[in-house]
């Protein structure tokens, strides 16, 4: 009797802690600090992210203001780390950036790849691989395959970052007109602008940003005469409003090479090029990667 009593009050007071300890665990999963941070939102939960963006090396302002700069960083890391490139700051892109901040690197497994060559690429050892993946059979990765791996050195996480391509100005010019919102100059109605315009004389050299193989050149409407070189990793740069391109589809072409003369095609008040770069299907401001 005494002792089903006792029993049963452990077991309540089990549940009770049960009760706690999950509306805890909810408390802190769930609501406000779980919503996807995204460009114009503003908050504590926006300075945190700013905050591990500058524990990471980046150079950014930490005033809790989701703005084009805190989203070019997030897009340049999404890309490097095999993410889906949107910009938007989720749990997945929280997890990651947390994980680089300990200098563990997301890895997506090539064809070819074993973990002696991993290992030594990324400054590790295979146990360390191992261990931190649990892997049950180190001889079996298969390509696609993601595994994180840790790495002590600042050395391979900055080569790591090292593989974007580098992009310089495709011509010298004043910037006429930023990244961003802003009110269209002949349609008058507010758009987002995808690119910078640098005003250039008609028919100035327009180069190549970065080595690349041509993928557009042509027509694009509204564009223009266009061009779009992509540079692998999910990188392409685009050039629009040309008065005249001087590459083909195909084409395999060099940082600094002349690709187009400028102009004023497509929709444009005056001769000047909109420069674009992306990453897969997103607009980056090109300022953060230019130098
Ligand atoms: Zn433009």
């Amino acid at each position: 009797m005494q002792y089903t009593t006792l029993a049963k009050r452990t077991s309540a007071v089990r549940c009770g802690l049960a009760i706690i300890l999950l509306t805890l665990l909810l408390g802190i999963a769930l609501p406000s600090n779980a919503r996807v941070l995204k460009r114009g939102m503003r908050g504590n939960d926006v300075a945190s992210l700013q905050v591990l963006l500058l524990d990471l090396g980046y150079k950014v302002v930490v005033d809790g203001v989701f703005g084009p700069k805190t989203e070019s960083l997030v897009k340049a890391i999404q890309q490097s780390m095999g993410l889906r490139v949107d910009g938007l700051v989720g749990q997945q892109t929280i997890t990651v950036l947390n994980q680089l901040r300990q200098g563990v690197v997301r890895y997506t497994v090539q064809s070819g790849d074993n973990l002696t060559r991993l290992a030594q690429l990324y400054d590790t050892t295979v146990s360390n691989i191992i261990k931190y993946n649990d892997l049950a059979n180190p001889d079996s990765i298969r390509p696609g395959q993601v595994l994180h791996i840790p790495t002590t050195s600042l050395a391979v996480l900055s080569r790591f970052f090292a593989n974007q391509p580098k992009f310089l100005w495709p011509v010298q010019g004043r910037m006429s007109s930023g990244y961003g919102y802003r009110i269209h100059p002949v349609t008058k109605v507010r758009h987002f602008h995808g690119g910078i315009d640098i005003a250039v004389p008609q028919g100035t050299q327009v180069r190549a940003s970065a080595a690349g193989r041509v993928v557009r050149a042509g027509a694009m409407g509204n564009y223009g005469l266009g061009v779009v070189i992509d540079h692998g990793g999910g990188y392409t740069t685009w050039y629009g409003h040309n008065s005249q391109i001087l590459v083909r589809v195909g084409d395999v072409v060099q940082q600094g090479q002349a690709i187009a003369l400028s102009g004023r095609t497509g929709l444009a008040t005056g001769p000047h090029l909109d420069f674009r770069i992306k990453i897969g299907d997103q607009t980056i401001d090109p300022l953060e990667l230019l130098f």
